[in-house]
């Protein structure tokens, strides 16, 4: 098509550059290589019920600008997350998905990023769906994680009549135990003249009681620094009386090690603070030639497009047919702010047609409430009006919509593997084949005439225009009484024009015209002899084109728009 011919070569080649690199490279949004594991609406509940780890879950939706900005921070916060994998899984849930839906609503998602926090064992109830972690910052959320997690058994203090024989019993790989003397604050008035970091000092003050014998950070960021290594297992304690257990008498900064044969080590660390204490045990590992785990293999950071194409992609390859939302936003954006200001005089029939196109959209339109009434203001203020120009009309929009933003910015089933190709003229066939099938509303015919008359006087291609007369030459549409042979006629049209383009330049060779529907997506369209089957063909056009039939996936909103 002739528009195509302008576009500059600098701009080809970046194009180019754009899509061979979506293309070649199969980019992920989140890399198992960064410790994420993705779940769906298959995995997702057995994998919380599971017992041995807690889980950070981050339901998202990458076509949502938060979820994007959030990727960065997200991707170093669960590397780092790795050295804690024996007690904390870190996953995410794509609520973009359709069928993720249920569950991200059964969860209340309604943003996306949202992080949640979910103990070992967990079941759903109405009242528990999860621990929410408001906090953007890594560090914020790694320290409310640690809160977390110190509730978890393995975190449960050392007491006087504890031993440790079971912990070597029932964990072969575990060669040491270290237990780490923690004082309580409460109890223990007089360490406040110890070395403790201010920070781990005054951190659970409150909890440090009989009750609740949750431990204060100095241990447990002892343990969780130390979870690293398979071999060792940090336990706790706050009881000055368990010195004697091990025939000692206590003295500031004491590590007891046991090994499995029972024998004891005892090792004083430079400093009463968990890196002091971290560094002497790591320093006797090293010695004792245990390694920690093997890092992760190092990952280049996101590419946040490339991944959506993958994610695209691999949607469209991977489920039957459907219709996009996202297409159809898309088309309804480009029509309102680009195409129809390129018309320099709205005038007759022009006008007219205008008029329609803005009168079918506000009584059929996917869109979100919040735009349907900015359509519905255009369109009255577009209704008194004799005559138009491109530049008033474009002021018009500007005045009605303001700050308003369509919720897609991505062509999703119109999306193509070459530049220049498919986008827009593929999501105006999606918006009036909606139109047709969603047209229980307005006149019979009224779809046809602003369709024609839209190809007539707002396309500039002119080979376009003159497919579809001769296309009306063979159907005329004045037979057109009733919504059902509208459906058809447009379904026709749009075969025949296609089958004219079939196999030429502006195919793409990854989305080949075909004559719709495929066999595939609807075997029971054709009979034996390949002939249609029209009842059949009606019922999966408006089956597919249907409103509550249309896709969410690729709306950067969470949460669909009638909930
Ligand atoms: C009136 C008109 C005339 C055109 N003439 C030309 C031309 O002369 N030269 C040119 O290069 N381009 C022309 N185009 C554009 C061309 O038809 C395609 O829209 C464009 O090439 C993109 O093709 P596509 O592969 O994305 O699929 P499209 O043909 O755009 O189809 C879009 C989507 O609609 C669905 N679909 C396909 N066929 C049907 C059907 N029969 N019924 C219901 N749904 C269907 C599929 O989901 C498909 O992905 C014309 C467009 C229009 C509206």
């Amino acid at each position: 098509m002739n528009q195509w011919q302008y576009k500059s070569d600098l701009s080809i080649i970046l194009c180019l550059l754009f899509f061979s690199f979506g293309l070649f490279a199969k980019e992920l949004l989140y890399k198992p290589d960064d410790n994420v594991q993705k779940l769906d609406f298959t995995t997702f509940e057995t994998h919380l019920n599971e017992s041995k780890a807690a889980k950070l879950i981050k339901f998202y939706n990458g076509f949502c600008e938060d979820t994007q900005r959030f990727i960065p921070v997200f991707r170093n916060l669960s590397r780092k997350l790795y050295n804690w994998i024996r007690i904390l899984k870190v996953n995410v849930l794509d609520c973009s998905q359709d069928m993720n839906h249920r569950i991200c609503r059964s969860f209340n998602i309604h943003k996306t990023p949202t992080l949640r926090y979910f103990p070992p064992n967990y079941t759903r109830s109405r009242y528990d769906l999860g621990i929410e972690i408001t906090s953007r910052n890594a560090n914020e959320i790694e320290s409310v994680l640690a809160s977390h997690l110190q509730k978890l058994k393995y975190f449960k203090m050392f007491a006087r009549e504890d031993n440790v024989t079971y912990i070597f019993r029932d964990h072969t790989y575990v060669k040491y135990v270290v237990l780490v003397f923690q004082m309580c604050m409460s109890n223990f008035f007089p360490h406040w003249e110890t070395g403790h970091s201010m920070e781990e000092r005054i951190a659970h003050l409150d909890d440090c009681n009989e009750d609740n014998p949750v431990i204060s950070d100095m241990g447990r960021n002892t343990l969780l620094a130390l979870l690293r290594y398979d071999e060792v297992v940090v336990r706790v304690f706050d009881d000055h009386n368990i010195y004697n257990k091990f025939g000692i008498s206590p003295v500031p900064n004491l590590l007891v090690i046991v090994n499995s044969a029972g024998n004891l080590l005892f090792l004083t660390p430079e400093m009463d603070t968990s890196e002091a204490y971290v560094a002497t045990i790591e320093q006797f590992l090293k010695f004792m030639d245990h390694k920690p785990q093997s890092p992760l293999q190092k990952t280049l950071p996101t590419n946040i497009n490339a991944a959506l194409r993958t994610d695209i992609f691999e949607q469209l390859e991977n489920q039957p047919h459907r219709v996009f939302r996202a297409d159809l936003e898309r088309a309804i954006d480009h029509i309102l702010n680009v195409e129809l200001p390129k018309t320099p005089l709205f005038v007759g029939k022009k006008l007219t047609v205008l008029r329609n196109f803005l009168r079918l959209l506000n009584y059929i339109s996917p869109l979100h409430p919040e735009a349907k009434e900015k359509i519905t203001s255009l369109y009255y203020s577009i209704r008194v009006k004799r005559k138009l120009s491109g530049v008033e009309l474009k002021e018009l929009i500007w005045k009605s919509f303001k700050e308003y933003k369509f919720r897609s910015k991505l062509y999703i089933g119109c999306i193509a593997s070459r530049p220049f190709l498919r986008g827009f003229d593929c999501s105006l066939w999606t918006l009036f084949h909606y139109f047709t099938v969603e047209s229980g509303h307005v006149k019979d015919g009224s779809v046809l005439l602003v369709f024609t008359g839209y190809v007539q006087f707002f396309m500039e291609c002119t080979e376009c225009r003159k497919k579809l007369k001769e296309f009306e030459v063979l159907r005329p549409i004045t037979d057109l009484a009733k919504k059902d042979a509208q459906i058809l006629w447009l379904w026709e049209a749009h075969n025949n024009i296609n089958k004219q383009l079939a196999g030429g330049s502006t195919e793409d060779p990854k989305f080949p015209k075909i004559q719709f529907p495929s066999e595939k997506d609807c075997p029971r369209c054709r009979d034996d002899q390949s002939n249609w089957r029209m009842d059949e063909v009606l019922k999966y056009l408006k089956h597919i084109y249907c409103h509550e039939n249309l896709s969410w996936f690729g709306m950067a909103s969470a949460y669909p728009y009638t909930s």
